[in-house]
C-alpha cells in the first residue's frame, strides 16, 4: 500500500486475513495513564461475505446489552460500514482472553435470547430493521469458529 492513512484499518491488507477473528487495533493512552483498547472484531471474510443489515442490527443491541454484563469498562461495540465486523473499546483491561471470554458469553446470549432489546421507536432510530433470527445464525457461525478467533491473518 503506497501511503500509509491516518484510519488503522485502512493499512490493514483486508485480502489477507482469515475471519472470523478477534484483532487488537491499538491502545490509546490518555494523559492520566488511562488505557483505551480498540479490537476489530470480525465476523465475516472482508468482501466474501458480510452480514444482512437486520440481523446486523438486532445482534448490535444484544452484544451491546450483554457483554456489559460478562465485563467491566466497555466503552463501545459498533458495526462496521462494510458489515463484516464491529469494532470493540474497552477502557483499562488488557486481557486478550478476558475479551474471547467476554465475547463468547455474550454470543451465548445472544443464541438464548427470546427477544432484541430496546427494539422499539423510544429507544432506537429503525426499530422496523431487526431479525432476532438473523442475528442467531450471525452468533451460531461465529462461535462455530470459536477456535479461529485469535488467528488473524492465513498463512
Ligand atoms: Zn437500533
Amino acid at each position: 500500500m503506497a501511503k500509509k492513512m491516518n484510519v488503522e484499518s485502512f493499512n490493514l491488507d483486508h485480502t489477507k486475513v482469515q475471519a472470523p477473528y478477534v484483532r487488537l487495533v491499538g491502545v490509546t493512552t490518555g494523559q492520566h495513564g488511562d488505557k483505551v483498547y480498540k479490537y476489530d472484531v470480525r465476523f465475516c471474510q472482508p468482501n466474501k461475505a458480510h452480514m444482512d443489515m437486520p440481523g446486523l442490527h438486532s445482534i448490535e443491541h444484544l452484544m451491546a446489552e450483554n457483554i456489559r454484563n460478562h465485563i467491566d469498562n466497555i466503552l463501545d461495540i459498533g458495526p462496521m460500514g462494510c458489515q463484516t465486523g464491529f469494532y470493540l473499546q474497552i477502557l483499562n483491561n488488557d486481557s486478550y482472553d478476558a475479551i474471547i471470554d467476554a465475547l463468547d458469553k455474550t454470543l451465548h446470549d445472544v443464541l438464548d435470547a427470546t427477544e432484541v432489546p430496546a427494539c422499539n421507536e423510544v429507544q432506537c432510530g429503525w426499530a422496523a430493521n431487526h431479525s432476532l433470527d438473523g442475528a442467531k445464525q450471525i452468533a451460531t457461525n461465529m462461535l462455530e469458529h470459536k477456535d479461529q478467533w485469535h488467528i488473524v491473518f492465513a498463512e
